[in-house]
């Protein structure tokens, strides 16, 4: 298929931020470009650092999706019945976070879950700072609400047609422009607005890590800042509180696992299997460090690296907006809803 050299510097932008662990952690962010009558974005469950390594846009009818969500059609949820199929030929499916993109105007969005952007949206007083972060930008702060229908209307309320960034409440940031340089250089500014300290986590204790993992089912993490979670005793405190974002819950759980002192990561086993729950991707070991699981996926890897560099930006003293109870249910049982359909999807092409 022939692109146009926009569609192409996309991808190149596309591939660039998802090496970026600052803004982009495993299938998160997504990006997006509309050409005439089509939204080109970013697949669901796909990595944008893959941009340039496999097929990972998949091409919307931006005009009828807009009229759903207008409708308030559950179908926008999804937006996969908005594919336009005969240019699909991967068969992949739209982000879960289409609408999004779909409700700016500008040529070009990029969403992203920048950690020093997430480390200001998680605080009670979030829209506060981004109003002192980003004078002069055109931008509008959306209280938290799960990624899908209600994100889309909670911004459909808040934007109008010069919005060139949205700050979202404990999930990330969105900036839009009419070329990809402009959408680029807009992501650049805020991101860098957003920029303060980043408290430095002391060494973890891999020894001491080492003996707690034997004859259980973790291991250390080969990345070693995932340590800073837990070596940082104020991130640690911060990651026991709860969730703070949805792509923590959908890859990690709700919250955090700390170990107790006296724990080993065999006696934390033992506690979840006896409650018949599944194992956390991760251990926290408040002053020593992470163990993760041997078989931890690499979207729950790139997140727990997310938990130490998002903490390490709130500073001690800020209040924070934790996910509530029903907001953390509400994202797992969502997830868990999108897994049954894969499954059922899957057992009818076996028939
Ligand atoms: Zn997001």
């Amino acid at each position: 298929m022939l692109r146009s050299s926009e569609f192409e510097a996309l991808l190149d932008l596309s591939a660039r931020i998802g090496a970026d662990p600052e803004l982009v952690q495993g299938a998160g962010g997504n990006t997006s470009i509309k050409e005439g009558d089509t939204l080109w974005i970013k697949a669901s469950g796909l990595w944008l650092a893959e941009a340039r390594a496999r097929d990972i846009m998949v091409p919307v009818a931006l005009d009828p999706l807009l009229d759903a969500l207008e409708r308030d059609d559950p179908a926008a949820e999804k937006a996969q019945d908005f594919v336009i199929e005969e240019l699909n030929p991967s068969g992949l499916r739209p982000s879960i976070e289409t609408t999004v993109h779909a409700l700016m105007p500008q040529k070009v969005v990029i969403h992203v879950h920048c950690v020093a952007t997430i480390a200001a949206a998680v605080q009670t007083n979030a829209a506060a700072i981004a109003a002192e972060r980003l004078a002069g930008i055109p931008y509008a702060f959306v209280p938290y609400a799960r990624p899908g229908l209600p994100l889309a209307r909670a911004i459909g309320e808040r934007i109008d047609a010069d919005t060139a960034a949205l700050v979202l409440g404990n999930h990330g940031l969105a900036v839009a422009g009419d070329t990809i340089e402009d959408a680029a250089l807009l992501l650049v500014d805020v991101s860098d607005r957003f920029a303060g300290l980043v408290r430095q986590a002391p060494a973890a204790d891999l020894q001491a890590l080492s003996r707690l993992a034997v004859n259980s089912a973790y291991r250390l993490p080969e990345d070693e800042r995932l340590h800073d979670a837990a070596t940082d005793l104020e991130s640690c405190r911060i990651a026991a509180g709860g969730s703070l974002y949805p792509d923590h819950v959908i890859f990690l759980g709700k919250g955090s696992v700390i170990a107790a002192p006296g724990d080993t990561a065999l006696s934390v086993e033992a506690r979840f299997l006896e409650a018949r729950e599944t194992l956390p991707p991760a251990l926290l070991f408040p002053g020593k460090g992470v163990l993760v699981l041997k078989d931890i996926t690499a979207g729950a890897l790139a997140m727990a690296r997310c938990l130490s560099d998002v903490a390490a930006r709130i500073p001690a003293s800020a209040r924070l907006r934790y996910l509530t109870d029903a907001e953390n249910a509400e994202l797992l049982g969502w997830d868990a809803e999108i897994y049954r359909q894969q499954l059922n999807r899957a057992g009818q092409v076996l028939q």
